[in-house]
């Protein structure tokens, strides 16, 4: 019995680590004509699941995942959860049944999603080749493998390959990296002019940059995801509000208080800090109009905790800030949310506008009617990617509020973008 307790986890009868370690070391050199795959399988965001349904909940969702990883035995599977909601499972490669394996992927899915939860099971699947490296480091290998459909839904198994260990090496120096350049104000806030059907611009987007020592310039596309997988998008995002915040005071000061600046809130912000308290203090510190700072969020941030973050929105209304719903169609967009949240804004996604001809047709009809839907429910409409006058003119007959693209302008620094200000406005 003692044996036993020091060899399986209690909850899942699973074996742990350790004995997963030794057992899978012994078993892959003893059979060494036979290939083998060791997997790894991790739920996306488990410890929310704790927290919004409870340990009960959770405990459920492990049990039956060990089940799944369990469900093949044969002589030569070994199957373990290594901790948390990590499994994993060591088995000839002719025994792994990839469509079997995403079947009951799909099962446990439909069993614990629910409205607010949408439960994504993930597995890495290193083939092993060097029978004498550690187990750990096959381990290390399967995750690296699954961390690549961490996000994506779709899919539930990945495959390793060499390329995948320089991408994940490249992406921890840069995790390394960024505490030290956040330090070093090498982030720095560029800003995108959004345009008015007038011709008047009076604010814009505040979009990062990473102005790397030796790398040059990077775009927040080479850098947001890591961030927000590491759990330290927030850090950025607080330093981009403060910016944000900064600027506005000085605008006020200098006669421009009406300009407006748009910051992007990332789903990860919502559950790390308080989003209500951070931004009613920046308004309060830097003594601006909560309405001159627009807040940009996903409809996936809505979706994630619906109700929790209603009531934030709820709030932050109340105090006069204007809640923007970013890229507004290439998510879940249900027009249904329209009405449970009285948004401020909505901003059309750029996808509607990076179309072939064909398909242009469809989407202009589509931006119309969406168009139309603001003016009945009173919400103001930006228009986002526009790089050509048709579109543009397009927009504006349809009645669209604001444009932002590069047929106006691109990110521009602050300084760059203070002179556009002044050369449109004076116009
Ligand atoms: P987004 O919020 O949808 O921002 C719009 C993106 O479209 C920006 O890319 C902008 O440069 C680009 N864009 C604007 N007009 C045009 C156009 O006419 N044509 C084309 N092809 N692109 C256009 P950017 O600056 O690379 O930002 C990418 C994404 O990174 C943003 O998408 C946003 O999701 C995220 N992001 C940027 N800054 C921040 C930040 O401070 N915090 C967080 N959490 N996310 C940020
Ligand atoms: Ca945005
Ligand atoms: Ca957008």
């Amino acid at each position: 019995q003692e044996k036993y307790k020091a060899s399986h986890d209690s909850l899942t009868g699973l074996l742990n680590r350790d004995q997963f370690y030794e057992d899978v070391h012994d078993m892959v050199n003893k059979y060494h004509d036979t290939t083998f795959y060791l997997i790894c399988s991790n739920i996306k965001d488990f410890k929310f699941i704790n927290e919004i349904f409870g340990m009960e909940k959770g405990n459920q969702v492990l049990i039956k995942q060990a089940k799944l990883m369990a469900s093949n035995p044969s002589e030569r599977t070994i199957c373990a959860r290594l901790m948390n909601d990590r499994f994993a499972l060591c088995l000839p490669r002719e025994e792994f049944d990839e469509k079997r394996v995403a079947d009951s992927i799909k099962e446990l899915q439909r069993e614990f999603s629910g409205n607010s939860f949408h439960l994504h099971t993930y597995m890495g699947v290193y083939e092993i080749r060097d029978r004498d490296e550690a187990v750990s480091i096959m381990v290390d290998k399967a995750n690296i493998a699954a961390d690549t459909i961490k996000n994506n839904y779709d899919c539930c198994v990945a495959y390793y390959d060499e390329h995948l260990l320089e991408i994940s090496i490249e992406q921890r120096r840069l995790l390394g990296e960024f505490e030290p350049a956040l330090q070093n104000d090498e982030f720095v806030m560029y800003l995108q002019p959004q345009v008015k059907r007038d011709g008047a611009a009076k604010g814009a987007e505040a979009l990062v940059r990473w102005v790397h020592p030796s790398r040059g310039i990077l775009t927040p596309y080479a850098f947001i995801d890591i961030l927000e997988n590491a759990g330290l998008i927030y850090k950025l995002d607080l330093y981009i509000w403060e910016k944000a915040a900064q600027k506005l005071a000085e605008w006020k000061e200098k006669g421009y208080g009406s300009y407006h600046i748009s910051v992007n809130i990332s789903t990860k912000d919502f559950y790390i800090i308080d989003i209500y308290e951070t931004f009613t203090g920046l308004i309060n510190k830097y003594g601006i109009a909560a309405s001159n700072l627009h807040l940009e969020i996903t409809e996936t941030t809505l979706m994630t905790d619906f109700e929790k973050n209603m009531n934030i929105i709820h709030k932050l209304q109340g105090v006069g800030f204007r809640v923007e719903i970013d890229d507004f169609g290439s998510g879940y967009s249900s027009l249904n949310m329209l009405k449970d949240i009285p948004i401020n804004t909505i901003k059309l996604d750029q996808v509607f506008f990076k179309t072939d001809a064909i398909n242009a047709q469809r989407a202009k009809a589509i931006i119309s009617r969406i168009l139309n839907l603001t003016h009945t429910l009173n919400i103001h409409s930006v228009a986002e990617g526009i790089e050509n006058e048709s579109d543009m003119k397009f927009l504006q007959r349809m009645g669209c509020d604001e444009i932002q693209g590069y047929y106006y302008s691109r990110p521009l620094s602050v300084s760059y973008f203070e002179s556009y200000m002044d050369a449109v406005n004076k116009k």
